[in-house]
């Protein structure tokens, strides 16, 4: 069985069949499905979404939504997101991180967002689902100044050095669609070398397609249900059963969120 650690189970584009897609995701295998809203207006969704499938689920706010093109967040939204952890007590805090990649970015606003956010993880004790582009060093410095109890690098992309210091502090790092593709040497390089404990499969659904759905980048919409295989997938990579790979994956979350 396994589990996605990373999914928008929320957004528009399951809207048509979402009861479907979770419905094919159990029947291929995928015990739970980590569902993380990004935005404070979708928190409400996400809280349905939890109650009718059990998700696992992260409140936080994707630093798209702080900086950039499409930014509409404000810094009274860390209070609104406090007491939502205090009411609804999620199961981590995430999507949270920094994208110095999104045109225009602010990266001050940016990383005041990130802190207090790595705050509430903190005092909580919660983990949390890190978004990291363009910015490894930046969010490890963070993570270095506010300890929080690890979580997620999602969609991992850094460099081996990089990979070392997230396993110093307790993280798993995220393989999905992008390890599923041949020419992706350096991420397949990565999946091979970390250590088992610290990696974590997901999908980041609808996105990130992986190799079977087309071309890098082809823009068809991924699926938690397309998780057996492409954990079958990277499972080739690091030379291991899909079987023992699972196990594995799934272990490591159910670690990280303490959850049995
Ligand atoms: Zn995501």
């Amino acid at each position: 069985m396994w589990i996605d650690s990373h999914c928008h189970l929320d957004s528009r584009e399951f809207d048509a069949d979402r009861d479907e897609v979770v419905a094919l995701s159990r029947a291929a295998g995928v015990e739970a499905i980590i569902n993380l809203p990004g935005h404070i207006d979708h928190f409400a969704q996400a809280k349905a979404t939890r109650e009718r499938y059990g998700c696992l689920t992260g409140y936080g706010i994707h630093p798209m939504w702080v900086a950039g093109p499409n930014a509409s967040s404000k810094r009274e939204d860390i209070a609104t997101l406090r007491s939502w952890v205090e009411r609804e007590k999620p199961d981590l805090i995430g999507e949270i991180g920094l994208d110095f990649f999104i045109p225009d970015f602010d990266q001050s606003e940016q990383e005041w967002f990130f802190s207090e956010q790595l705050k509430i993880a903190r005092d909580f004790d919660l983990p949390v689902s890190l978004h990291v582009r363009r910015s490894q060093d930046h969010i490890l410095k963070h993570l270095r100044r506010i300890k929080v109890r690890g979580g997620f690098a999602h969609a991992f992309n850094g460099s081996a050095q990089q990979a070392a210091e997230f396993v110093k502090l307790g993280f798993c790092l995220g393989f999905g669609g992008t390890a599923t593709f041949p020419q992706a040497h350096r991420v397949r390089a990565l999946l091979r070398d970390v250590p088992l404990e610290n990696v974590a499969v997901e999908t980041d659904a609808p996105d990130i397609p992986p190799s079977f759905l087309g071309t890098m980048g082809s823009g068809q919409r991924n699926s938690p249900a397309y998780l057996p295989r492409i954990g079958e997938l990277l499972a080739e990579v690091r030379e291991i059963s899909a079987s023992s790979f699972a196990a594995a994956t799934t272990a490591n979350v159910r670690r990280m969120l303490r959850a049995g």
